[in-house]
């Protein structure tokens, strides 16, 4: 019989200066990662529940990192797993509840499964705690989507943008519904995205985190116009594309990173918002970027960013032709996947990924092109691959050869989506 979940009940202060937290059902004893420790104290532990008092605002301000904490604008920013002291033992099926009480003027936004639709209470299984997704305390505008499969909570800090809170709302309505037509449905039920304030007239930078839920954090610029974000923005639908794959273990983050590199482009090539140009010219380019150098041991050994984004996107490239030459498509695979419940919402091994998605396609493909390519540089031969599928740079122009082996199979990759 599963045990009891270990239920959180979260009063923040002063902004969110400083939590007061209530623990009840545990049964072991409750830690936090080194760096968070000091910021935490223990203010009951006798009777059925374990109260502690944890200062976010001191962490954040003084760890001020990404991984752990962070201060931006009015709002603080951190994963549960800084601030929710966990069992350092937890079996498979254990689950926790974390109910957050915010005062007037601050909302608490998080990418954990709300426990019921309206509720504002949150629900996950513990492992999760360990690495769960961001969550931020600020003076949000929330505003609300149901489209492609997912409810999507667009939480938009307190600062200086150009763009009127709908304008913002089109824009990660767009970057979903990009995501959704790729994979048929957006891969996760329900995902969290914290937008803040940064300078310039672009997306300064975005993070995607899973585990027991989906959140994006993402910086927009105070000038971006409208064309930006909805004509030209690749970060956010690159990180949201990040939910349909399985965490993996950081030696093969050139998957993660590869499939978010090649699905943005390929997607918004179909949808009409790159042109077939703009696309062929960006895997002419690109592409020879993820290719081994001198000393390379395999994707799985070398970590550099050509190997990690562009020779993860090459992988993809190559298995989207192989897979096409089978009367199938990287299309297939990648849902299969999904399909299979592989989303960053789980953590999986590399070996079940690749088999979810060579099972949905009836081949090998995935498995045998990692082990070539894996633990070895491999012989990408992307000169001739180019050459079979004809398309070429001809004085800075894209060209095609129509007479070309796989014109066909180059002209379907990026055909637009029937209507
Ligand atoms: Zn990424």
């Amino acid at each position: 019989m599963a045990a009891a979940p270990l239920a959180y009940r979260v009063v923040a202060s002063k902004g969110a200066e400083v939590l007061d937290v209530e623990v009840r059902g545990a049964t072991v004893p409750l830690t936090l990662d080194a760096p968070a420790l000091p910021y935490a104290t223990v203010t009951s532990d006798g009777g059925t529940a374990f109260r502690y008092r944890f200062r976010l605002g001191d962490a954040a301000r003084e760890l001020d990192s990404r991984k752990w904490a962070f201060a931006d604008g009015d709002g603080l920013y951190a994963a549960p797993s800084t601030w929710l002291m966990r069992p350092d033992t937890v079996a498979p099926g254990d689950r926790f509840t974390l109910e957050v009480l915010t005062e007037p003027g601050t909302s608490f936004v998080t990418g954990l499964h709300r426990a019921s639709p309206d509720a504002g209470t949150y629900e996950g299984p513990v492992w999760a705690l360990g690495d769960a997704p961001w969550s931020g305390f600020a003076p949000f505008t929330l505003l609300r989507d149901e489209l492609t499969g997912a409810v999507v909570e667009t939480a938009i800090a307190k600062g200086k943008l150009t763009l009127t809170p709908e304008q913002v709302r089109a824009w990660v309505r767009r970057s979903v519904a990009l995501v959704g037509a790729y994979y048929g449905r957006f891969p996760v039920p329900r995902v969290a995205v914290m937008v803040l304030p940064c300078k310039g007239d672009g997306i300064c930078f975005g993070t995607a985190m899973g585990n027991g839920g989906a959140a994006v954090l993402v910086w927009l610029g105070a000038d971006a116009d409208v064309d930006t974000v909805m004509k030209h923005d690749w970060v956010l639908p690159h990180e949201l594309t990040h939910f349909a794959l399985p965490n993996l273990s950081p030696r093969y983050s050139w998957l993660e990173e590869g499939a978010a590199t090649y699905v943005e482009p390929v997607v918004r090539t179909r949808r009409g918002e790159l042109s077939v140009d703009a696309f062929w010219r960006q895997m002419l380019e690109k592409l020879p970027l993820g290719l081994p150098e001198k000393g390379d041991r395999g994707l799985d050994r070398t970590p550099t960013w050509g190997r990690t984004y562009w020779g993860g996107a090459l992988f993809l490239f190559v298995a989207d032709v192989e897979l096409r030459k089978k009367g199938s498509s990287l299309d297939a695979a990648l849902k299969g996947i999904v399909a299979a419940g592989g989303t960053q919402e789980v953590r999986w091994e590399l070996e079940q990924t690749l088999a979810a998605g060579d099972a949905a396609t009836r081949t090998h493909v995935l498995t045998a092109l990692h082990q070539k390519l894996g633990a070895a540089p491999g012989d990408v031969d992307l000169p001739a691959l180019f050459k079979q599928l004809g398309v070429a740079l001809v004085d800075g122009q894209v060209r095609y050869d129509e007479r070309a082996p796989l014109a066909k199979l180059r002209r379907e990759l990026v055909a637009p989506e029937p209507k």
